[in-house]
């Protein structure tokens, strides 16, 4: 069985962290010019395992190996949210990198196959979101990175890339037949697992989701003079609607649905004025494909229903839609059988609520994902943390799931 270096891991884990440290996280949005460094530094540890580091045309960073034979791709994304934390993500490509070398160095293990790293670009959508991995299936065209921009300061793609010395380089594209599965591991993200006392989660469905942008017209008027009942305040429909969904949704959810307001903006949304528009985003999620179309009917109905009641006129703008996405059941099966290896029965299937590369790359290759749990439930803020003990298990239960894959 191949043997993980705990030491050597979290020694790699730690350097990375310190390419856009931040308090105890880290602030590495895609093609930042830490997250160019890090992107080296990684290459040049891959160079270290054996494999050929190859950065393409998106950013994505490939471990290449010439050996003929079974391999597994391991990764997941070495880009951050904004004042992040120092897990998400790089935590799966330093556990792809440790896999190769502990592959490369046992015997047995290195004649059943190779682990090719990989880090994903922008799987945080600093530019495009799930850029490394949709590029690599072949569902991004050159036209849309070329119309990309920084969601912050607008900075095209184009010129972020040709800044950190990717531009015009090719873009690496799934190859057929070339690896048996794709393995990602990832923090939870929530408190499902830390809850429960489980130390390792084996995903079984990533969950879709709908998002929606709601408009309000209104009239804008003064504030003073303007009596209640003449009012057609786009800020009062808005309310109203959110109400109204969290009685409706509530009533036909099913046990793993979430949805959120996320944002409501009002114009001009100053004291004195009745506002004249508002504007919601608007999003939902569950693994079950079927209710989300429940959820997607109920909203057009309550949108219609709420339009018609007046005084504003309401308008609802679907933004983006994902499916959800099963993981392998072969997959899953080798996750489960290394998890009950090493903690018995402190392990759980379960489904994963944020958005990953895998549900991308599971449309063309065989992909599985593993959860550790999560400090607190804390994510997408620089104090998430995960036990070193439970980093490590995961990296061991990982590449017993990778033996597994590989002899099969
Ligand atoms: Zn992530």
């Amino acid at each position: 069985m191949p043997k993980i270096d705990g030491k050597r891991l979290l020694a790699d884990l730690n350097r990375i962290r310190d390419f856009g440290r931040y308090k105890t996280g880290v602030h590495r949005p895609h093609l930042s010019p830490q997250d160019v460094e890090s992107r080296r530094w990684l290459s040049d540890r891959i160079r270290e395992a054996g494999l050929e580091p190859v950065i393409d045309g998106v950013g994505s960073v490939f471990g290449r190996s010439s050996r003929p034979g079974a391999k597994l791709l391991v990764g997941s994304h070495s880009d951050t949210q904004p004042n992040g934390g120092w897990l998400d993500g790089v935590m799966g490509v330093i556990y792809g990198l440790e896999l190769a070398r502990a592959f490369n160095e046992d015997a047995q293990a290195r004649a059943l196959g190779v682990i090719e790293p990989v880090s994903w670009a922008d799987e945080e959508s600093a530019y495009l979101s799930f850029l490394g991995s949709r590029s690599y299936i072949g569902e991004i065209v050159d036209a849309e990175i070329s119309g990309a921009r920084s969601r912050d300061d607008g900075t095209p793609l184009t010129e972020a890339l040709e800044r950190a010395g990717f531009a015009g380089r090719p873009r690496i594209q799934f190859e057929p037949g070339r690896h048996k599965a794709y393995l990602e591991a990832h923090i939870e993200q929530g408190g499902v697992l830390e809850h429960e006392k489980k130390r390792i989660g084996v995903v079984t469905t990533i969950v879709g989701s709908h998002q929606y942008r709601i408009v309000f017209e209104g009239q804008q008027n003064h504030a003073g003079t303007t009596p209640m009942r003449l009012r057609r305040d786009a800020g009062v429909a808005l309310t109203r609607l959110c109400t109204d969904i969290e009685t409706r949704f509530a009533a036909i959810a099913g046990p793993h649905t979430v949805w959120t307001t996320g944002k409501i903006q009002l114009t001009p949304g100053v004291p004195s004025i009745v506002p004249g528009e508002a504007e919601m985003l608007f999003q939902y999620r569950d693994p079950d494909p079927n209710i989300l179309t429940r959820f997607s009917d109920a909203l057009v109905e309550l949108v219609a229903e709420a339009s018609r009641r007046g005084p504003c006129r309401i308008t609802v703008e679907r933004r983006s839609r994902s499916t959800p996405m099963a993981m392998d059941a072969a997959v899953q099966d080798a996750l489960e059988a290394a998890a009950r290896r090493h903690v018995k029965d402190g392990w759980r299937r379960m489904h994963s609520g944020a958005g990953h590369d895998a549900q991308i790359v599971a449309k063309k290759l065989r992909a599985g994902m593993l959860f550790i749990p999560s400090i607190g439930g804390v994510s997408h803020h620089w104090s998430e943390d995960t036990a070193a003990e439970d980093i490590v298990l995961g990296a061991q239960v990982l590449a017993d799931a990778a033996e597994t894959i590989l002899r099969n």
